[in-house]
C-alpha cells in the first residue's frame, strides 16, 4: 500500500500492537506473526468485516507476518460457492493479499473427525440423545447448575459405536449430537458439556455428501488456527466467554500448534445495519437491487457507490482499536473519509443535473475561442487538462439562476437578470433578457459574453460568482442515479419494530442530465467530482460511452438532515 494519504499520525500503540511486539521480542512462535481472516460465505462482506480486514491483514503486513484469508464453512445450508467468490473479490479489492491458497474449515473435516475420536477415547466426549429441546433444559442457567444427561458416563466403546452410527446417516437430525464432558455446573455455560458434532442431512458446496455430520464452530475453530499455525487469533467480544472452550480444545487435543485467542470491539455504524442475516432480507425482498446495491453497507456496495479502497482502509484506521467496547460510529465519518479522499484524487468535469438553456446572443464576438481547456484538478498538475467546447447554445442548472436582481450578491453568487457570473473555465457572461413559457416559467435565458474574459478579469466588471454549464449541442446525455441513505433512523435495529420500518422511501432517484463530452470517455468506476455537484462514479456494470450512467457517491458537503 504505497498511497501517501495513509501515512499513520504518530499515535499510542493499541493492545494487539502492544501485545504482538512483546511476543516477537520474546521470541515466541518462533518470532513469527500470523492471523487470519475467517468469514462464513453466508453472505456479502459488509463494512464490519472490512474492518476485521484492516485490522488482521494490515497487523500481519505491519510486523513481517502472514494472514490467511480462511472460509469458516460448518453451516453447508446456508453457504455458497457465489459469496466465497465475491469474498475473495473484495479483500482483493481492498487491496490485501492472503497466504497461499484461500483455506476452508471443511478441507480439515477428517481431521476434526480424528479429533473428535481421540476425546471420546480419552473420555472426554460423549454421544447424548438429549432432544435440542431437553438438552436446553438440562443445561440450566447462569445461576442454576445444568443436569447430567444420562448418556454423560457411557463407555468409550459404546460411544465410539454411537458416534460411527451418527457419521453413517443411521439418525436424523437432532435425535443425538456429540458433546464435551467437561463441567455442567461451570459458571461459564460455554463449559456445560458443549456440542461438537450434530447431524445435518444436508449436502456440503466443498465436501459434497461425503458427511452427514458437521463440527460446531467452537469445535472447529481454534483448530483451525492451530492447523494452520495462526498465533494472534482476532475475534469481535461477544466471542470473550467462549476463549475457554477455545483453550480447552487446544489443551486437550494433540495440535500442532498453540494459538491464542483476543478479542476485540465490534464496528457499528448509525444509520445502517451490519448483520448479515439482514442484509440478505434486504435482497432477498427486493428493498435494494442485489447484494451491490450502491446503498448497501457491503463491500462490493460501496464499490459500486464509488468509495475508494483507500477510503475504507483509512475509515478504519480512525477508529481506536478496543479490547474492551465495541465502536458506534457515526456514518458522517465514513462520509467524510470518502469526501477528502475523493477531494484529493477525483478529477473535475461538468455536468448539469437541471438544464436551463442560455443563448449567447453575441457569440461571434468569440472569433474562434471557442475550445476552453480546464484543469481537471484546482491543485494537482499531474490529473492534466481537457478542452470543453463553447457554443451559441449552452445549459446550466435552473438553480443557478434567478430573475430577481435585488437578491444580495453575497447571498446568490450566481446568475442573475442584469448581472455577470463567470462561466467555470470560460467567459464571463451577461443575463440580457428572460424568455417564459405561457406558465410564466422562464425557459431560457439570453446572454452577451464578455470578450477576452476567459481565464481574465476585466476592469470595472464583477461576476456575482463562477457557476458550471455545457454546451448543449456537444453535451451527451447520461442517466444519474442518486443515492441516499437507505435508513431514516440512525438506530434501525433499536425498538419493537422491524428495521424495515425505517427505511428511506427517497433513497434512489434516476434522471438525465447533461455532461461535457469528455466524459463520454469515462471508464467504468472511473470516479469524477461533477463541480458544485458532488462525487460521481461511471457505474461499474451499466456505464457505457452510448449512455453514460453515474452513481452519486456523496455530496461535497455533509448536508444529511434525516427525516
Ligand atoms: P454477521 O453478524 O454480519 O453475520 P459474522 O460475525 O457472523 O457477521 P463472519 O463471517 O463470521 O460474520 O465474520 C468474519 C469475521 O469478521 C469475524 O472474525 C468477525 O468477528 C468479523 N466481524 C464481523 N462483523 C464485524 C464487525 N461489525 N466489526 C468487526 N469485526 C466484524
Ligand atoms: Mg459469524
Amino acid at each position: 500500500m504505497s498511497d501517501s494519504s495513509e501515512t499513520a499520525p504518530v499515535r499510542a500503540k493499541h493492545f494487539l500492537q502492544t501485545i504482538i511486539e512483546s511476543d516477537l521480542a520474546a521470541g515466541k512462535h518462533g518470532g513469527q506473526i500470523v492471523t487470519r481472516f475467517p468469514p462464513e460465505p453466508n453472505g456479502y462482506l459488509h463494512v464490519g468485516h472490512a474492518r476485521s480486514i484492516w485490522l488482521n491483514f494490515g497487523l500481519a503486513a505491519a510486523y513481517g507476518g502472514e494472514c490467511n484469508l480462511r472460509f469458516d464453512d460448518t453451516n453447508p445450508e446456508k453457504e455458497d460457492q457465489a459469496f466465497i467468490n465475491a469474498i475473495q473479490e473484495d479483500v482483493k479489492w481492498l487491496g490485501y493479499e492472503w497466504s497461499g491458497e484461500a483455506k476452508f474449515a471443511s478441507s480439515y473435516f477428517d481431521q476434526f473427525y480424528e479429533w473428535a475420536l481421540h476425546l471420546i477415547k480419552a473420555g472426554k466426549a460423549y454421544v447424548c440423545h438429549l432432544s435440542p429441546a431437553q438438552a436446553s433444559e438440562f443445561r440450566g442457567w447462569a445461576t442454576k447448575p445444568g443436569k447430567d444427561s444420562p448418556a454423560r458416563d457411557r463407555s468409550v466403546e459404546d460411544n465410539l459405536a454411537e458416534f460411527e452410527k451418527m457419521r453413517a446417516g443411521e439418525y436424523a437430525e437432532g435425535e443425538c449430537s456429540l458433546r464435551a464432558k467437561i463441567d455442567m455446573a461451570s459458571s461459564n455455560m460455554n463449559l456445560r458439556d458443549p456440542m461438537l458434532y450434530r447431524i445435518r442431512k444436508a449436502s456440503h458446496h466443498q465436501t459434497g455428501d461425503k458427511w452427514c455430520i458437521y463440527p460446531m464452530y467452537d469445535f472447529a475453530h481454534g483448530q483451525e488456527d492451530a492447523i494452520e499455525g495462526v498465533t494472534h487469533s482476532i475475534c469481535t467480544l461477544e466471542f470473550q466467554a467462549n476463549r475457554p472452550l477455545y483453550e480447552w480444545f487446544t489443551e486437550n487435543l494433540p495440535v500442532p500448534s498453540m494459538p491464542h485467542q483476543y478479542e476485540v470491539g465490534r464496528l457499528n455504524l448509525n444509520y445502517t445495519v451490519t448483520s448479515k442475516r439482514k442484509l440478505k432480507q434486504l435482497v432477498d425482498e427486493s428493498y435494494v437491487t442485489g447484494w451491490d446495491d450502491p446503498r448497501m453497507p457491503t463491500i462490493s456496495g460501496m464499490r459500486r457507490r464509488g468509495f475508494t479502497p483507500a477510503s475504507i482502509r483509512n475509515f478504519c484506521d480512525m477508529i481506536p482499536v478496543s479490547s474492551k467496547n465495541n465502536s458506534d460510529v457515526d456514518v458522517a465519518l465514513l462520509e467524510k473519509a470518502i469526501r477528502d479522499d475523493l477531494n484529493e484524487h477525483a478529477p473535475r468535469a461538468m455536468c448539469v443535473m437541471n438544464p436551463l438553456k442560455v443563448t449567447v446572443t453575441n457569440i461571434e464576438a468569440a472569433g474562434d475561442g471557442l475550445l476552453m481547456k480546464a484543469d481537471n484538478h484546482p491543485k494537482k498538475s499531474e490529473l492534466g487538462a481537457r478542452e470543453i467546447p463553447f457554443s451559441k447554445s449552452l445549459f446550466i442548472d435552473r438553480a443557478d439562476f434567478n430573475e430577481d436582481a435585488t437578491l444580495s450578491r453575497k447571498k446568490f453568487k450566481r446568475l442573475v437578470t442584469g448581472e455577470y457570473v463567470r462561466l467555470r473555465s470560460a467567459y464571463i457572461v451577461r443575463a440580457e433578457e428572460v424568455i417564459k413559457d405561457q406558465k410564466g416559467e422562464v425557459v431560457e435565458v439570453k446572454v452577451s459574453l464578455v470578450p477576452g474574459s476567459v481565464g481574465n478579469n476585466i476592469d470595472g466588471i464583477r461576476p456575482r460568482g463562477v457557476i458550471h454549464w455545457v454546451s448543449a449541442e456537444h453535451s451527451i446525455e447520461a442517466s444519474i442515479r442518486d443515492y441516499d441513505r437507505l435508513f431514516l433512523e440512525p438506530n434501525p435495529d433499536a425498538g419493537d419494530a422491524s428495521f424495515l420500518t425505517h427505511i428511506n422511501p427517497n433513497s434512489f432517484k434516476e434522471y438525465t442530465a447533461y455532461i461535457e463530452p469528455s466524459l463520454s470517455k469515462a471508464e467504468p468506476e472511473q470516479r469524477f467530482q461533477f463541480e458544485r455537484e458532488g462525487y460521481y462514479v461511471a457505474d461499474r456494470y451499466d456505464h457505457n460511452a452510448e449512455r453514460p450512467v453515474f452513481n452519486k457517491t456523496i455530496g461535497l458537503r455533509d448536508v444529511w438532515s434525516g427525516k
